[in-house]
């Protein structure tokens, strides 16, 4: 399935450049060659700045597409959620699963019509999802999609209690198979369409955090602390894209 990239003999050359680089495979090959990379790291930013992923699965027949947290270490997906949900009851087989995170960056107006596009970056992940059942992992998965949320919230908040690891399961998903997909840059035009008149440019879009509110939070005041200060005095600059040195997503 592999058309090129981590197979074969290869020189110390060729073979870092396989490692910084995921295979491209019948299922990850894309079409516009000038949009595409396989970098790793590239897909590691882009799904570590994605606040969320859609998750797709066939289930007897009938494709579902699941908005869903998540957390990144190393080369591994983590998502949790109930028991219950459709998802996970169906996880159990060990299904085929499409990731797919997308972070949009322009408005791109073209002067005719059909040139109208999107400045974006997207990562696609296709893999076998797997229940996780080892208790340490399933602790550091947890931990994975809360920091994932917010730095530093997982050492803060409450760790799960017995009952509420029951009542949560966590799957893995190998990052093995994976694209980007990205577009910069001014419009394209026709040459035939640059008198006209009509405006022509990018119109940037940010996701960023608002102002925190404490109104009709239960329980006692606590002061804010700094991890989710040094977070909003982030807040413009996007959810980061860091790598702790144990290759989990902390940003
Ligand atoms: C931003 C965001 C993040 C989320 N993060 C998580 C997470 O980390 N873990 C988690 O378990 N869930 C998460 N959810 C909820 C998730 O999308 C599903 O709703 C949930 O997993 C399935 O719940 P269920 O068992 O009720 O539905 P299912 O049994 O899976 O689905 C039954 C039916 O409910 C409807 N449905 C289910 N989900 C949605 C939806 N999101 N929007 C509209 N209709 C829906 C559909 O018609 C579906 O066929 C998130 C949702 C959002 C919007």
């Amino acid at each position: 399935m592999t058309r090129s990239g981590a197979a074969g003999p290869a020189s110390a050359r060729e073979t870092s450049s396989a490692a910084r680089t995921y295979p491209v495979t019948e299922r990850t090959e894309v079409r516009r060659a000038d949009r595409a990379s396989y970098d790793r790291e590239l897909v590691h930013a882009i799904l570590d700045e994605a606040r969320l992923v859609h998750v797709a699965f066939v289930l007897d027949g009938t494709p579902f597409v699941v908005p869903m947290l998540h957390g990144r270490i190393g080369e591994i997906l983590y998502l949790h959620g109930l028991p219950a949900a459709r998802l996970f009851r169906h996880l159990r087989t060990g299904p085929e699963v499409c990731v797919e995170a997308t972070l949009l960056d322009g408005l791109v107006m073209a002067r005719s019509s059909f040139h109208h596009s999107l400045n974006f970056r997207s990562a696609m992940v296709v893999g076998r999802a797997r229940l996780v059942r080892d208790h340490a992992e399933k602790l550091a998965g947890l931990e994975a999609v809360v920091e994932h949320v917010a730095p530093g919230r997982w050492a803060d908040a409450r760790r799960p209690s017995g009952p509420e690891l029951r009542q949560t399961h966590v799957v893995a998903i190998p990052i093995e198979e994976a694209s980007a997909k990205v577009r910069i840059g001014p419009p394209v035009e026709d040459p035939g369409d640059l008198e006209l008149p009509v405006w022509s440019g990018v119109i940037p879009v940010r996701l960023s955090l608002g102002e925190p509110s404490t109104e009709g939070a239960a329980g006692v005041p606590a002061p804010m602390p700094a991890y989710l200060a040094e977070l909003l005095a982030r807040r413009d600059g996007g959810a980061g894209t860091r790598d702790g040195g144990d290759g989990a997503n902390r940003g």
